[in-house]
C-alpha cells in the first residue's frame, strides 16, 4: 500500500505519516513548509518506506509510483495564519483539492479530504451534525478558509458522483496534541506558552464562546477506520467535551502551576460563539470515539511545550 499526504510536514499530516508508516504503508509526504515543518519528520526520514515530496500542492503534481490512497491535509489551520496567508489558503483548499482528486482519479486510489468544523461557521445548530449547512460569512476574515473547504467538500462530491472516485470527508473539529507550532496563534499553543512563561494569558472576547478539544491520536484511529469503509458523506471527527474559553485557560493554568493573570482582548470578527461536534456518525459508523480525555491530552501536549521551551 502507498499512501500520498499532503501537509504531511504540519501538525496533523505527520502524525498521519507516522500511523500510516507504522501500518507498514509506503507514505509520500508533500509540503511547501508554508506553515509545515521539516522537524516534524526527522524521526521518519530514515525510513526507507518515506519519501518527501517539496511541492506546493495548489500546482499539479504527477507520481510515478502507484497510489494506493491519497489524503489531502495541506492548508494554513488556524485563523492567525490563514488571515496572513489568505490567498495560498483559498489556491490550496480549491487548486489543490482540485489537483489531489486528480492524482487519487488518476491512480484509481481512495481519496480523503480534511475538512473542517468551519463548514458550519458561526453555527446556529447545537451541537453540529453533519446535516448542517452552516452559518458562514464568506467575505469575512474567516472566509477564506471557510469558503475553501466548503468548495473542496462540493468539489470532492462532485468527483465522487462524476468520476466515481472513492472518496471521503471528514470534519475535524480543534484537535491538539504534541508538534502543534508555539506561534501558530490557536488559543492552547497561546496558552501553554504564556502560562509557562508567566506572561498573561490572552482571552478573547469575554471567554463564554465555547470549544470542544480533541486529541491528535483519536483523530488519527477515525482517519484510519474511515478510509476502507465506502462512505462518502462528510463525517465528523471531534471530542464532544466542550469547554468556555474562560474555563479553558484557567484548566492550563492550572495545569502549569503558573500565577499568570488572565487578561481580556477584541473578539476577532466572526468568532464562532460555540462549537461542539455531533459524533452520532462516527460512532455508528466506525465504532469510534474518543479515549483521550482533556485531564491526559494536555498533561502530553504541556510536556512537549515544556521541553521546547526548556520549562
Ligand atoms: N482565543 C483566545 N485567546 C487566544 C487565542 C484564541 O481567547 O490567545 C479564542 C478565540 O477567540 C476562539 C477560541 O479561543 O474563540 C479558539 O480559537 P483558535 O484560534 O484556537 O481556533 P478556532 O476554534 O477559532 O478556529
Amino acid at each position: 500500500m502507498r499512501t500520498l499526504i499532503t501537509g504531511g510536514a504540519g501538525f496533523i499530516g505527520s502524525h498521519l505519516c507516522e500511523r500510516f508508516l507504522a501500518e507498514g504503508h509506503e507514505v509520500v509526504a508533500v509540503d511547501n513548509m508554508i506553515t509545515g515543518d521539516l522537524a516534524n519528520l526527522d524521526h521518519l526520514r530514515t525510513n526507507p518506506r518515506f519519501r518527501f515530496i517539496g511541492h506546493d500542492i495548489s500546482n499539479s503534481l504527477k507520481v510515478k509510483e502507484k497510489l494506493d490512497n491519497v489524503l489531502h491535509f495541506a492548508s494554513p489551520a488556524s485563523p492567525v495564519d490563514y488571515l496572513e496567508h489568505p490567498i495560498p489558503t483559498l489556491k490550496v483548499g480549491a487548486l489543490g483539492t482540485h489537483n489531489t482528486l486528480g492524482l487519487a482519479k488518476t491512480h484509481g486510489a481512495r481519496y480523503l479530504l480534511a475538512s473542517t468544523s468551519e463548514v458550519y461557521g458561526d453555527p446556529l445548530e447545537h451541537p453540529q451534525k453533519e446535516s448542517y449547512w452552516g452559518n458562514v460569512n464568506p467575505i469575512g476574515v474567516r472566509g477564506c478558509y471557510d469558503e475553501a473547504k466548503r468548495f473542496a467538500e462540493s468539489i470532492t462530491m462532485a468527483y465522487h458522483r462524476a468520476h466515481g472516485v472513492n472518496t471521503h470527508i471528514i470534519r475535524i473539529f480543534n484537535t491538539y496534541g504534541e508538534r502543534m507550532r508555539l506561534n501558530d496563534g490557536r488559543v492552547l499553543p497561546n496558552f501553554m506558552y504564556q502560562a509557562l512563561m508567566g506572561e498573561p494569558l490572552t482571552v478573547y472576547g469575554k471567554g463564554d464562546q465555547t470549544r470542544s478539544f480533541q486529541y491528535v491520536s483519536d483523530l488519527v484511529e477515525g482517519i484510519w477506520r474511515l478510509l476502507p469503509i465506502d462512505y462518502h458523506e462528510p463525517v465528523n471527527l471531534g471530542n464532544p467535551a466542550e469547554i468556555t474559553i474562560l474555563e479553558f485557560a484557567e484548566e492550563i493554568r492550572k495545569l502549569a502551576g503558573s500565577t499568570s493573570e488572565i487578561v481580556y482582548r477584541p473578539i476577532p470578527q466572526d468568532d464562532p460563539k460555540v462549537r461542539q461536534p455531533d459524533i452520532t456518525r462516527a460512532r455508528q459508523l466506525l465504532g469510534w470515539e474518543p479515549k483521550v480525555g482533556r485531564d491526559e491530552g494536555l498533561k502530553r501536549t504541556m510536556d512537549f511545550f515544556r521541553r521546547k521551551l526548556g520549562k
